[in-house]
């Protein structure tokens, strides 16, 4: 158990998710990092966390796996019983133009982006409700709302994360629960290091401030949604793009 208001934040072993841990373990918050295929990764970051005063943990599961979410959310409930904030972020591409595009691919990203917010919300949210607090914030992306070329899948599911967002914003109104989506655009992260040299200098060249975000952007943004402070904000879209959306 801990006095301390309880952060789940999936897909934290690296990039955003990693910088969303550590600007919310700093700021007093217990956190559990989430990670899928790289535990060692997480457990590193985990002890960068408590080295530097905070406090964290790592539940390795994956959130396209219902099965998997619920056992880890109700471990985590039993062990530290509350978890106060999610942050859904654990997110994958498999980009290809639609005409080239598996149903394998897009099933894929739909299952991690989008099912696996579901799944990790649905967990969640009664102990939230029963408690009448909670805080939630889906990573979504600028694709989601503009749009990209080559990723059909990827701005479904991010369009989808967004309507997602709304609803249950709705729905948990009443109950002092906020559910705001934050939506990336081009971020230095393992997941835009794949992009050539040129397609880089392409891409910043469409984003007004001129250069790429970081993971501290964003995840000062998410410490913003998930503070006491923002309760009367739910149901928007935060991007953190340097402008490109607007
Ligand atoms: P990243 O560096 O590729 O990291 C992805 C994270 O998601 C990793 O921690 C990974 O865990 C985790 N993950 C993947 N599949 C998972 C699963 N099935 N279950 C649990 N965790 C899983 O990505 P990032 O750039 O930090 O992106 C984070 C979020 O921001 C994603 O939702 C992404 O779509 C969104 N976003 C990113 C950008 C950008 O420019 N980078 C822009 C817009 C939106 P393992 O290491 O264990 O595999």
């Amino acid at each position: 158990m801990t006095d301390k208001r309880v952060a789940l934040v999936t897909g934290a072993s690296r990039g955003i998710g990693k910088a969303i841990a550590f600007r919310l373990a700093q700021e007093g918050i217990y956190v559990v990092l989430n990670c899928s295929a790289h535990a060692e990764a997480a457990e590193a970051a985990a002890e960068e966390i408590r080295q530097a005063g905070g406090e964290a943990e790592v539940v390795s599961f994956s959130v396209d796996d219902e099965a998997q979410v619920k056992a880890a959310v109700d471990g985590i409930l039993t062990r530290l019983g509350r978890i106060d904030i999610l942050v859904n972020n654990a997110g994958i591409t498999r980009d290809g133009l639609l005409m080239m595009m598996k149903p394998a691919d897009f099933e894929a990203v739909m299952k991690v982006n989008l099912f696996g917010t579901f799944y990790c919300t649905k967990a969640v949210i009664r102990q939230m409700v029963k408690r009448r607090t909670g805080r939630i914030v889906n990573i979504s992306s600028i694709s989601g709302i503009m749009g990209n070329a080559g990723q059909a899948n990827y701005s479904a599911s991010k369009a989808g994360i967004i309507g997602f967002t709304k609803a249950v914003a709705r729905e948990m109104a009443g109950r002092n629960i906020t559910v705001n989506a934050v939506a990336p655009g081009f971020i230095d992260t393992d997941m835009t290091k794949a992009m050539s040299a040129d397609l880089r200098e392409k891409a910043a060249a469409q984003i007004p401030v001129g250069h790429f975000g970081t993971p501290e952007d964003v995840a000062r943004a998410v410490s913003f949604l998930v503070s006491e402070e923002s309760g009367y904000i739910t149901g928007q879209v935060l991007a953190v793009d340097g402008g490109m959306s607007m």
